[in-house]
């Protein structure tokens, strides 16, 4: 990807403006968009490679269009959020968001971010064909469902498998218990919530054992758990 190709959902011109020149002046090529309706349909006719989405749009909302973007596409959503308040909202609501900004933010910042964001999905293209995951450290190979830290092999049992799967695949990612109850268990109404904290539990205790300074799963109040993004 030589030129990524970000789309900018930003109602607010000043800001949308900002983005769209410092962005361009890291070498990306940048499509602005002021209502989630223009973004969508930029998205649907462009394929773009990172979308930059502002929560408070003046048609519909930016999870309205980014749940719409999920339909058909994996690439990466960065929220622009205006209040703290709508972080929750951006973290515990099944809308795939891989990440989030609170204005006033620096743009330089916002565009290492971007970067990060496209490295790592990059290398989750690529780990993808030999199914092997792996984020600093932490490895595993999907085929032989084993899991490694460093040279040492992490005995896990299918469920706490299963979640460091999911965690592996979208570092940093925040996950509801609900989430993960869907996307590890094969009957998920027939578990409970607890269910899920006692095989993070489990999870993080095998973690320690390989390495006593590891500490790779981030709980989120309230909310649900996260892999750490640096490991
Ligand atoms: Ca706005």
């Amino acid at each position: 990807m030589s030129h990524p190709r970000v789309l900018v959902v930003e109602d607010e011109p000043s800001i949308a403006e900002t983005l769209e020149y410092s962005l361009q002046s890291e070498g990306f090529a940048v499509q602005l968009a002021g209502t989630g309706g223009e973004g969508l349909e930029y998205f649907l006719g462009n394929a773009p490679d990172f979308i930059i989405l502002d929560v408070g749009l003046p048609d519909i909302s930016g999870f309205e269009v980014c749940r719409e973007i999920r339909k058909t596409s994996n690439v990466p959503v960065l929220f622009l959020t205006a209040r703290e308040s709508e972080i929750d909202r951006v973290v515990g609501l099944e809308i795939g968001a891989d990440d989030y900004v609170v204005k006033p933010f620096s743009p330089r910042e916002l565009v290492a971010r971007v970067r990060a964001i496209l490295r790592r999905s990059q290398n989750q293209t690529a780990n993808a064909n030999g199914e092997l995951i792996r984020v600093g450290e932490l490895q595993i190979d999907c085929d032989r469902m084993q899991a490694h830290w460093q040279k040492t092999s992490l005995n896990l049992s299918r469920y706490e498998f299963g979640l460091l799967k999911v965690f592996l695949q979208h570092p940093g990612r925040v996950y509801t218990r609900d989430q993960l109850m869907d996307l590890v268990w094969d009957e998920p109404e027939a578990s409970l919530d607890r269910t899920v904290d006692a095989h993070i539990k489990g999870l993080r205790a095998k973690l320690r054992e390989a390495d006593s300074e590891l500490d790779a799963i981030v709980t989120h109040r309230g909310v649900g758990y996260s892999l750490r993004e640096e490991l």
